[in-house]
């Protein structure tokens, strides 16, 4: 069996002091020592992580030590580093294939190149997206030969993201890895998704970290998944498709934004239009109302019955939602609490004496229409019903007697109206 990126363990490290203070730098991250193999002018660790010995100039800073914590990688699949990519980066990830790679004969990778990217591409619900570019100054990535610098079982190796926000700079592709072996498209296909993930910031999925106390699994992933392009080993893998844990990770590290339109109310039925939903659900249904997906983004929610409340219908991408709070049936006015005012300022009562009595609503919703009346203590009607405007300047009733009545109020919707609910007022002379 060969490794991925690939193990090749045995070589033995120089003992010069500043290589040894440099891989204790790197075994803090939670690798292996073992793992560890000093090359020229890198080191490569677990067969597939280059770690270079100069700080790259695009790193903030130059020491060392620094440089190694940026990159701090941890452990279990599926496994992330530290830093991700930043959205900007991310948005638009521009590939350039260096002339390294010939331009023909089975040391040209391009057509793998478009491939993988296609690959990463057509992931769904994630922020990313991969182009070719013909320009190496605008590359994020650069796909070029390792020029003799990796060993003959590793077949690739790639730069992992740093605090910068930018994805590794480079993969590198051992041309003659194997004695020359002629990987296919589809072989290389599968290598290069392997490195690409590297270079987004994903560790390998089966390589359980050693000290490092931070828990990088990403939420929703397992432990082990075989199935992942991330494991460490390649046996001749051709490229099918990312495990769905792969995507999951994908998603966790690049959501795309869920959104949703529709209308706050639905009578029996209503259709809402949600983009980038990897996962729809209707919160507080029960009983009340239900979601179907009608496919295309799509999904319809159905009143049950006469039965009114609030439900919420969620999109949720990886670590993003969106939260719509949808009233069925007539809104509900039963957590609403009022407090009576007026232009005399005497407060918690209404005037006979003067006009501008008003009142307002603590959940007082501008898209409701509500509607008051005022009983006398026998429970008549003594003021019809009237469209009102809490938390308005508006008077209610005009002129009403001294005296304690019961204002009532409630909202009317195209769905029906809500129950009355109703409060204590005293009308007080004012002067
Ligand atoms: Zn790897």
């Amino acid at each position: 069996m060969l490794s991925s990126c690939n193990k090749d363990f045995e070589k033995g490290l120089s003992e010069t002091a500043n290589t040894n203070l440099q891989i204790d730098e790197i075994v803090k991250l939670g690798f292996q020592r073992e793992s560890i193999v000093e090359l020229k002018k890198y080191y490569l660790v677990e067969g597939c992580y280059l770690i270079p010995k100069v700080v790259p100039k695009d790193f903030k800073g130059s020491d060392f030590k620094d440089y190694i914590k940026s990159l701090a990688i941890d452990k279990k699949a599926q496994y992330r580093t530290d830093y991700s990519v930043s959205p900007t980066v991310s948005s638009s990830i521009k590939i350039w294939v260096s002339g390294t790679i010939p331009t023909g004969g089975t040391d040209d990778w391009r057509t793998a190149v478009q491939n993988a990217i296609n690959a990463y591409n057509n992931v769904q619900y994630v922020s990313y997206h991969l182009e070719l570019t013909n320009s190496s100054s605008m590359a994020n990535i650069i796909i070029q030969s390792d020029n003799g610098t990796l060993p003959d079982g590793t077949l690739a190796s790639a730069y992992l993201p740093n605090a910068n926000g930018n994805t590794g700079s480079s993969v590198f592709v051992n041309l003659d890895a194997m004695s020359n072996y002629p990987f296919s498209d589809s072989e290389k296909t599968y290598i290069l998704c392997h490195e690409l993930g590297h270079a987004l910031g994903l560790r390998h999925s089966d390589i359980p970290g050693v000290s490092n106390p931070l828990n990088y699994l990403i939420p929703g992933t397992p432990t082990s998944d075989p199935n992942s392009i991330m494991h460490s080993i390649w046996s001749f893998h051709t490229w099918n498709d990312f495990s769905s844990d792969d995507k999951t990770a994908l998603r966790y590290l690049f959501p795309a934004t869920p959104t949703i339109t529709g209308s706050g109310a639905v009578c029996s039925e209503e259709t809402y239009t949600v983009v980038n939903g990897h996962t729809v659900i209707l919160e507080n249904g029960n009983g009340i109302a239900t979601l179907t997906n009608l496919g295309g983004n799509q999904y319809k929610i159905t009143r049950v019955g006469s039965a009114n409340g609030k439900v919420t219908l969620k999109a949720i991408v990886g670590p993003k939602a969106a939260n719509k709070i949808i009233d069925i049936g007539a809104p509900d006015l039963q957590l609403t609490t009022i407090e009576f005012k007026n232009s005399a300022n005497t407060g918690g009562s209404w005037c006979s004496s003067h006009m501008g009595n008003t009142f307002e609503f603590n959940e007082f919703d501008a898209n409701i229409v509500y509607e008051a009346r005022l009983l006398d203590m026998f429970g008549n009607v003594v003021k019809l019903p009237r469209t009102v405007y809490p938390n308005s300047t508006q008077d209610p009733f005009g002129y009403v007697p001294i005296g304690w009545y019961t204002f009532e109020i409630k909202t009317k919707h195209s769905c029906g109206d809500s129950d009355w609910i109703g409060y204590e007022i005293e009308y007080v002379n004012c002067n």
